[in-house]
């Protein structure tokens, strides 16, 4: 008998075990003992959680466990001069004040160093002016103001609700109306669900409560002040008005009970009933206030400081036994905006568990055919900034033999079922283990988590199977994936999407994320975590241990004419356009013709290889690996030159979704508007012609190498 067949099913009965040994309650010991204090990047309590993972992990067996510093910008509220919005009167004065801080949940009254909520990396200033509001502050919403209702917002102080897109993109977008300031609020319309209580009698958010969070548009750069290599001590800095994505106004969160005092005496026109919010309150969008209270005006006051600051990412390997030399990642961060009861802790326990239950299987005999890396990130809430720095620490080794990237930040968003973003290739791989894993959810004990998840979230007509999504950004798989072209993927636990309206979760970067909100309300049982788990842990597993590579080449060809077809009917909308300047699609369905062949190919003799020959199934599992490292452009898409995979990128628009075929899209964006129509379409035929010499070359890498 083949040798392979007797180490297959040692191997199974160690993912077995390894699956088998995660436990709820140790899931939820690791939650309770790493979101007990703040654990903001750059603070001395981030820095203990990172020693006390290091000292845990090597108990629970890895081979080493390694400090990884850096020193990045990061950005802080100045203590003596706290940030706020005012009111002011003809005289001045000031008659309304927002709060200072989100009243602190009970229990955590003493808690020191709870950050209140701000914009990082706000300009300073105290800008004053007239309020526009600008309903989500997307794109559209900007041409809405300003081509529909003629309204512009040069000087203006600009009022946008949160929700729908990356706030660091509503800022941009502020920044290019000319504004002078940007206020954004929670309204209950995004972040409150029905029928539920404000916390703690539930899992809404309060009315004091407010959204932390980053405002950078660092387009993949990593640490503002480095962009391209790690930040090290001996490491050449940028000056502050040079570095990358810093916004150049003032901006500043708020919840809604205060967003009602700067938007109840608004003037102007009434809005489009779609940019009405929740909120008792008209929802005019200015410019100013009503007559009779015209004379008043808004002032921000903001006085947060960038400051350069020694980060730690803590990173763990267990050798590979045959080919040390191929590594698989699983990373996710772990400073949060104050406890991270979800995000980041309840990735991180699951890691935690991971580590454990690995380290469990190392005993009793198995290791790894691959290297597996653990890491657990700093300052991802400071713009992907750990993660994006050990990967320019790393960027060499890496392209040369990072097979794949599992990322875990938030396991749970909602209460409902799985939720996976994760490259083509993974899709086999991510269905086949689900069909192993048990339904977390009560009275499904039978029931496997594929085919619960499949009832919950069928993929679309055309396919009868669980949805997957493409990969966006907004967490640390970014410059693995978008920048190096290693294959990559994310789960975690979601709500319903088609009843849920909220965006992310209510309580979502505020100091209500406790540990407290995870145990009473989104899981209990600690089985949904549980399950998270075992989806992260077993993609590692069979990633590093399956003799041959589990990556699918058929389903990036599915994939690839799926997005070639959709940016094709994006053009389409402009055929006399497309007659005129001679725009032609040919070529990138040829090449992705050519692709589907190859790759068929390709799965036929991996199908017959011998795979009792170590060379063959080395030569083999290169290819698997190297083919998404074939979809990076060196130079970058247009402008940005850290987003380089042809294929996915952020959306321009949303950094939290992702784009297919971003060079084309960006290209064909508002071309309808263009002043220079011929310029336009010659650049969206440069990148029809990217496209497809890409994906043409992606082919060759999959043909037989002699
Ligand atoms: N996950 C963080 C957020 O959504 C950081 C995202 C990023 O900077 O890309 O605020
Ligand atoms: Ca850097
Ligand atoms: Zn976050
Ligand atoms: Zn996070």
């Amino acid at each position: 008998t083949n040798p392979n067949n007797a180490n297959h099913s040692a191997s199974n009965k160690y993912l077995r075990e390894f699956l088998d040994d995660m436990k709820p309650e140790n899931i939820r010991e690791h939650l309770r003992k790493f979101t007990r204090l703040p654990h903001l990047a750059g603070t001395e309590q981030n820095l203990r959680y990172a020693e006390q993972i290091k000292k845990e992990w090597l108990e629970f067996g890895l081979d080493s466990v390694e400090m990884v510093p850096y020193d990045v910008l990061l950005s802080y509220p100045n203590k003596s001069q706290p940030n706020y919005i005012s009111i002011l009167d003809q005289l001045g004065n000031e008659v309304f004040k927002t709060s200072l801080a989100e009243p602190v949940p009970e229990g955590y009254e003493d808690v020191s160093d709870i950050v209140p909520p701000y914009s990082a990396f706000s300009a300073k200033g105290q800008p004053e002016g007239e309020l526009v509001y600008v309903n989500y502050g997307r794109t559209e919403d900007f041409f809405q103001l300003e081509r529909e209702m003629g309204i512009n917002a040069t000087g203006k102080i600009v009022i946008v609700r949160y929700g729908k897109i990356f706030r660091g993109n509503k800022v941009k977008n502020a920044v290019l109306a000319g504004a002078k300031g940007i206020i954004m609020f929670s309204d209950p319309a995004d972040y409150w669900a029905a029928g539920v209580q404000p916390y703690p009698e539930g899992w809404n958010l309060p009315g004091g409560g407010a959204q932390r969070g980053n405002v950078l548009n660092l387009n993949g750069a990593g640490d503002p002040l480095t962009p391209g290599y790690p930040a090290k001590e001996y490491t050449y800095r940028f000056s502050l008005e040079d570095g990358v994505g810093l916004p150049k106004i003032p901006v500043h969160p708020i919840g809604f009970h205060d967003a009602i005092h700067l938007l109840k005496n608004m003037g102007g026109q009434t809005p489009p009933n779609n940019w009405k919010g929740a909120l008792n309150v008209s929802y005019k969008i200015g410019p100013g206030f009503t007559e009779g209270s015209k004379i008043q005006k808004v002032r921000m006051n903001i006085h947060t400081n960038n400051q350069v600051t020694r980060i730690y990412n803590v990173i763990g390997r267990i050798r590979g036994a045959l080919e040390p030399d191929r590594y698989v990642i699983l990373g996710g961060h772990r400073d949060a905006w104050v406890f991270g009861g979800i995000d980041p802790m309840s990735g991180a326990a699951v890691v935690h568990e991971t580590v454990r239950s690995a380290g469990r299987q190392l005993s009793k005999g198995w290791r790894p055919r691959r290297t597996v890396i653990f890491a657990s990130w700093d300052a991802e809430e400071f713009g992907l900034l750990g993660s994006t720095e050990w990967a320019e620490d790393n960027a060499k080794v890496l392209q040369e033999r990072a097979v794949a990237y599992i990322n875990a930040d938030s396991a749970i968003e909602g209460m409902y079922t799985l939720r996976v973003d994760c490259t083509p290739s993974l899709h086999t791989l991510v269905y086949d283990l689900t069909k192993q894993i048990v339904s977390p959810e009560e009275g499904e004990e039978g029931v496997s988590l594929y085919e619960s998840w499949h009832k919950k979230d069928n993929w679309t007509n055309d396919r009868d199977a669980p949805r997957i999504s493409k990969l966006g950004s907004g967490s640390d798989f970014e410059a693995y994936f978008i920048r190096l072209g290693i294959a990559a993927g994310r789960a975690r636990y979601t709500k319903n999407k088609k009843t849920e309206r909220y965006s992310s979760y209510p309580v979502y970067h505020s100091v209500y994320e406790t540990f407290e909100i995870v145990e009473k309300y989104y899981d209990p049982s600690f089985k949904r975590l549980r399950a998270v788990a075992q989806v992260r842990g077993g993609l590692i597993f069979l990633l590093a241990d399956s003799q041959l590579l589990p990556l699918d080449v058929i389903q990036y060809a599915d994939s690839l004419r799926k997005y070639a077809h959709s940016i094709a009917q994006l053009a389409q909308r402009h055929p006399e356009e497309m007659r005129i300047y001679e725009v032609s699609f040919d070529s990138l369905f040829s090449a992705v013709e050519n692709f589907t062949v190859t790759a068929s190919d390709f799965h036929q003799r991996l199908q017959t290889l011998n795979r009792a020959d170590p060379l063959q199934v080395r030569v083999m599992n290169d290819q698997l690996m190297y083919l998404e490292r074939a979809f990076i452009d060196p130079l970058g898409l247009p402008g940005r030159p850290f987003y380089r995979h042809v294929i996915f990128a952020p959306s321009s628009h949303n950094k939290y979704a992702g784009e297919s075929f971003p060079g084309i899209y960006d290209a064909l964006f508002d071309i309808e508007n263009s002043a220079d129509p011929q310029e336009s379409w010659e650049e969206v035929k440069r990148q029809i012609s990217i496209a497809a010499f890409t994906v043409h070359a992606a082919a060759m890498t999959l043909t037989p190498p002699a």
